[in-house]
């Protein structure tokens, strides 16, 4: 059978995941163009600025939900048996691979806490996080040892917490470790800069014309010939990375004093790669610029809501800065856009995989999967033809 020619454009989580999925199949011959690669730092690619961490926000039942469950034991496969792909449990790096998970964890400091604040009740942000503030969400028995902590080991401002065992991906290590594995199983990178989409269909070589276009654009898809997606926009997370170790805790607040588009969350970064400290959740707002008050506040609510931090001073000049950084998040209004659609009579097909906003990672297997389940039912239609 004559293999299909796939070409993928973009080179994020979402593109790479995809890629690596289809490069198994020995029926699909798999190229990746992109303007932003692996290694690159700009503010429209937002995978290199993701913490990033597996919390989900999805709604219980939604096809979000069900992207974010089939990730997670992939996640958890890497944090066990991949060490070198930047993927680990939070405070469990000593953990020995043939112990149970479920079993291990009874030390509250090595997971991930979520504290909800009595004020935060009826903010956007409480609305947004719902499922994940939930005292039973739909995650709790899909992730190890989700409790909820007790009343008296919480302070005042705090109404109720949970904790799960979760991973923290070093997207500086991950990003470049998905792109090792394909070339690996023989797939093809390059810059292209895309002005349609229908420029993907010959842009590899004349005699590798593409069946299938995969688009992986992200935000990209907002602008992209073809595509225009008028419902994607920009959720701009400003983040801080520091020297300073989070003893293998990851937290994350309802919200924070200073509006409803700021945040506070903590998670220290695989293999030495620092903790990174956030942030904002700014919808509509395309500046990549990093704004130093809004820098000075995340490094001052961090402070204060974990001390052990900077050594117990609670004081933002003890933080110990690597950089500051501006992503967007590819944010699609009525959620990610796995789907099928026919680009042209001649039998060219467009599987799309954009618009995951805040979740690319936590979904990412989830989301790749169904981008193949996508292609193999073209794959079979073709052979019919
Ligand atoms: P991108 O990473 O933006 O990649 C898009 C690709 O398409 C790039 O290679 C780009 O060059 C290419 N492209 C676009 N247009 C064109 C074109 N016309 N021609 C050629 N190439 C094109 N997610 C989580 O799951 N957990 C987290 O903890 C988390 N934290 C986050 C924190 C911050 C501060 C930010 C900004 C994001 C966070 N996210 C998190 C979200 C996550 O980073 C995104 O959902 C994810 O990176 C989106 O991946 P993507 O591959 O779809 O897009």
């Amino acid at each position: 059978m004559t293999p299909t020619n796939i070409h993928i454009i973009g080179a994020g989580v979402a593109g790479l995941t995809t890629a690596l999925l289809l490069s198994r199949d020995s029926r699909y011959r798999v190229v990746v163009s992109a303007k932003h690669m692996p290694g690159d730092y700009d503010t429209e690619y937002a995978s290199p600025w993701a913490g990033a961490n597996y919390m989900p926000v999805s709604r219980n039942g939604t096809d979000a939900s069900k992207w974010d469950e089939a990730t997670w034991p992939l996640l958890e496969e890497l944090a066990h048996n991949h060490p070198e792909a930047g993927v680990h449990f939070q405070g469990q790096q000593s953990m020995k691979r043939d112990q149970s998970l479920r079993a291990a964890s009874t030390n509250k400091s090595s997971e991930c806490e979520i504290y909800t604040r009595r004020k935060d009740a009826q903010s956007a942000t409480a609305a947004w996080f719902a499922d994940l503030l939930s005292l039973s969400p739909w995650f709790k028995d899909i992730v190890p040892n989700f409790r909820v902590l007790p009343k008296e080991d919480l302070t005042r401002d705090i109404e109720y917490a949970t904790a799960f065992t979760s991973v923290c991906i070093n997207t500086a290590i991950y990003l470049p470790w998905l792109l090792s594995q394909c070339v690996k199983n023989g797939v093809k990178f390059r810059r292209a800069t895309f002005q349609h989409i229908r420029e993907a269909v010959n842009a590899t070589d004349a005699e590798h014309r593409a069946n299938v276009i995969v688009n992986c654009t992200g935000l990209g898809a907002a602008v992209l010939g073809g595509v225009a997606d008028e419902t994607v926009v920009p959720a701009r997370g400003q983040i801080v990375l520091v020297r300073n170790e989070t003893g293998g805790r990851m937290l994350n607040f309802s919200g924070t004093d200073d509006g409803d588009d700021e945040a506070c969350y903590i998670m220290g970064r695989a293999l030495g790669g620092g903790t990174v400290i956030g942030g904002s959740y700014q919808k509509g707002n395309w500046n990549g610029q990093v704004d130093m008050d809004l820098a000075n506040r995340i490094l001052e609510r961090a402070a204060r809501a974990f001390p052990a931090l900077t050594g117990g001073t609670r004081e933002a000049k003890n933080f110990d800065i690597i950089r500051h950084g501006v992503g967007l998040r590819p944010v699609r209004e009525g959620g990610a856009r796995v789907e099928l659609e026919r680009l042209s009579d001649d039998g060219v097909w467009v599987v799309h995989n954009y618009g995951h906003g805040g979740a690319g990672y936590q979904s990412s297997y989830g989301c790749a999967l169904a981008a193949v389940k996508l292609v193999d039912e073209i794959t079979v239609l073709r052979a019919r033809l």
